[in-house]
């Protein structure tokens, strides 16, 4: 049962490849930047990281994950899974894609999930 059209489908598509290439420029020039500072060679003791490039490295990491979830959402579109909780199965409302497309669960087991009690 199929609760988004082609076309809704399409659009959050469109959004969420749309949100992978900002993060994917975002993570080559953070990373161009810290080879810049860093000059080729150079040995870098893994243990002694400064401030700033473990800043650097937070952001990378954390757009990393969300590139991960957004292909893992883009799988699920695929596969014809996207739109259903993880969890439960049950079918997350068009609203709710909308606000962040690779939504993977309902916000009944989001907020069990983040123990909102
Ligand atoms: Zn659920």
């Amino acid at each position: 049962m199929k609760h988004l059209t082609r076309i809704q489908i399409g659009a959050l598509r469109e959004q969420m490849l749309a949100r992978e290439a900002l993060l994917a420029s975002e993570i080559e020039r953070v990373m161009a930047e810290r080879s810049a500072r860093e000059p080729e060679g150079r040995e870098v003791d893994p243990g002694v990281v400064d401030l700033d490039s473990a800043l650097a490295i937070a952001d990378v990491l954390r757009d990393q994950h969300e590139v991960d979830h957004i292909r893992a959402a883009l799988g699920r579109m695929d596969r014809g899974t996207y739109g259903r909780c993880l969890s439960c199965g049950t079918s997350i409302p068009l609203e709710r894609l909308r606000a962040q497309p690779d939504a993977e669960y309902c916000h009944v087991c989001q907020t069990r999930a983040e123990g909102g009690g």
